[in-house]
């Protein structure tokens, strides 16, 4: 079958000196994996090499899963050219492809994800974008849509309002397994869990605030807290590091 996708590079390896295994993450079709044959001659038919972050439509054919699919034609039309020139947005950004492109398995469509990842880029490219801001949002609502999120305002154990304990010193803990957060008296029996400070659970909260539609700035301190935190939640639940991982903790 052919198809036709806005579509954004998560992966591009060499296969042989003129063609490419490209990885992509179309709209409608979730993600693809092309053999992109010609792509790296001088004069390309299919569109030229294709990088990492390139965006734009996709034409390719592709006969069913555990297969290839061969990349027919690719015009970038959103060229995230300011992003790749920056180190930490570049990192950022490639973060969070690798995250997307990780937590959703090949044929699952989510075209919301493809929009979350196409605004992240573009914001991230805007020379006044808080990057730690726009990752920790980009982090919550994918891990949101993939419907990974948790619990994260009361705990997972026992339900009490892990923010008012907090507020009374006690310590508060994340569990990936469980699902959410812990509070002092529940998170003893739990073998995997993370210790939240008080910058994450503040990022918690606006986050949360935001998702309720009320408006509310991340600082970085807690945007940087918060964004551990949710790295260290989709690395369990990959049972993996990501590559990129280490640039944005
Ligand atoms: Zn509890």
């Amino acid at each position: 079958m052919r198809y036709r996708e806005p579509a954004i590079c998560l992966r591009a390896t060499d296969f042989s000196e003129t063609s490419q295994v490209v990885h992509f993450l179309t709209r409608g079709q979730g993600v693809v994996k092309l053999m992109a044959k010609g792509t790296k001659r001088p004069k390309s038919k299919s569109g030229g090499m294709i990088d990492l972050l390139s965006e734009g439509e996709l034409i390719y054919s592709h006969s069913g899963r555990d297969t290839l699919g061969t990349l027919m034609e690719f015009s970038e039309s959103v060229v995230h050219s300011d992003l790749r020139k920056d180190v930490l947005r570049l990192n950022v950004g490639l973060y969070a492809l690798e995250a997307a492109g990780e937590m959703l398995a090949e044929g699952d469509v989510h075209a919301e994800v493809f929009d979350l990842l196409h605004n992240m880029l573009i914001r991230l490219g805007q020379a006044d974008a808080p990057v730690w801001a726009v990752l920790a949002y980009f982090q919550w609502r994918l891990l949101l849509h993939v419907g990974l999120l948790g619990a994260l305002s009361n705990c997972v154990g026992c339900g009490d309002d892990v923010a008012q304990r907090a507020d009374a010193g006690e310590d508060v803990y994340f569990s990936s397994r469980q699902g959410g957060l812990l509070c002092r008296s529940c998170e003893a029996s739990a073998p995997e869990k993370y210790r939240v400070d008080a910058d994450a659970l503040a990022g918690l909260g606006t986050l949360l605030a935001v998702s309720a539609g009320r408006r509310q700035a991340l600082g970085e301190p807690q945007a940087r807290a918060v964004n551990r935190l949710l790295t260290y939640h989709i690395q369990q639940q990959l049972g993996k590091r990501l590559r990129m991982g280490r640039y944005v903790v």
